[in-house]
């Protein structure tokens, strides 16, 4: 038998921005539920060392600090739900949502913190050499490659940034790209042409990434030329993909503004979505910083403005009520 579950603030999401919109909303009196979805946790949940979540002198784990928000967000008041939402209704307040259990979830306000994936290439080795070479967040993972060769796969302004940060830390940077030119913007080729640090490798795809699985990591990209077919091989420390992100927004497609990469368009600087009362915060709406931090910071604005939200609408209640 299906339960409703009500609430003041609905959350579909838990990853930093999700169990950040949890922690200020269940302080605030909002009593959360935080559908959990399919990677309870988020991307940190699949990341290993984190060295640039503020607070932690030492290096930290993802997974380890994914259940120190939750623990938190529980110990707040929020209640965590594991279900897979398959179907929102956002006409008004209250919103409605129906997860893969049959469960549905009514929310005053809803909070959308789904989150987006990087996307891999899908070849031999990536999986394996994922966290022992292979990466997906130069911010994240640059550090540990201080003074060692590294490959960027891409050629869009994440690839791009991702280089020149790299830049930071390696003497020897060499982006891999599948065509003869970039998709970034000519600003940002400019400044990755002019540096001293990078190569640039046309018309190659990876087609493997090789090492020692036994303690060595990531030693070299297998590489064929898209033009040519010939084979060759790079040694590397380091291999950073980013051919783009895939947000989750599968489910609000039709029913909130998405801009042409899929992500939810926000009003400037807030987490507001053009419907009243449903907020979207962390890497569903942000295809710039995708940062932990950034992540926790819009999940606390879109609990702060929820809070704003229900004030008003708990105002518009007690008028009405008082007109009768
Ligand atoms: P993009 O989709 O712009 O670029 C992806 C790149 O990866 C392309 O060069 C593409 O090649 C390549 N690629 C895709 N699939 C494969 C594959 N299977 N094998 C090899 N290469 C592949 O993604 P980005 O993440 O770079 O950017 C996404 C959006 O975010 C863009 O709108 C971008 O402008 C924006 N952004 C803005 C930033 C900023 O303003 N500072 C920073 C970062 C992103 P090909 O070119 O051949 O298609």
């Amino acid at each position: 038998m299906p339960t409703t579950h009500k609430t003041r603030m609905l959350i579909i999401g838990s990853g930093p921005a999700g169990l950040s919109a949890a922690i200020y909303g269940a302080r605030a009196g909002m009593e959360p539920i935080v559908v959990q979805g399919l990677q309870p946790g988020g991307q940190l949940t699949i990341t290993t060392d984190v060295e640039n979540y503020p607070g932690f002198r030492d290096v930290i784990q993802g997974p380890w600090l994914m259940q120190e928000m939750q623990a938190q967000a529980e110990h707040v008041g929020t209640r965590m739900l594991w279900d897979t939402i398959t179907e929102v209704s956002m006409e008004g307040s209250p919103f409605r949502a129906v997860g893969d259990s049959g469960d549905i979830y009514e929310g005053d306000v809803l909070v959308i913190a789904t989150g987006a994936q990087a996307k891999w290439l899908g070849v031999p080795g990536e999986v394996e050499f994922s966290g022992k070479g292979v990466s997906a967040c130069a911010t994240c993972d640059g550090f540990f490659y201080r003074g060692k060769k590294v490959v960027v796969i891409g050629g869009g302004n994440t690839a791009v940034e991702e280089a020149l940060y790299l830049t930071n830390h390696s003497p020897d940077v060499t982006l891999i790209h599948r065509r003869d030119s970039l998709r970034a913007e000519k600003i940002l080729q400019d400044r990755l042409f002019a540096h001293p640090n990078v190569k640039v490798l046309w018309n190659k795809a990876v087609e493997s990434f090789s090492g020692d699985l036994g303690g060595g990591g990531l030693q070299a990209v297998e590489l064929v030329d898209t033009v040519t077919g010939e084979k060759s091989s790079l040694a590397t420390d380091g291999a950073f993909v980013a051919i783009g992100h895939a947000p989750a927004t599968e489910l609000f497609k039709g029913k909130l503004e998405l801009d042409e990469s899929g992500y939810i368009v926000v009003q400037p600087g807030t987490p507001k979505t053009a419907i009243p009362g449903v907020f979207a915060c962390g890497d569903v709406m942000d295809h710039t910083y995708r940062q932990a931090v950034t992540a926790a910071g819009t999940g606390c604005m879109a609990a702060l403005d929820a809070e704003r939200f229900l004030a008003e609408l708990d105002f518009a209640a007690l008028q009405s009520e008082a007109a009768e």
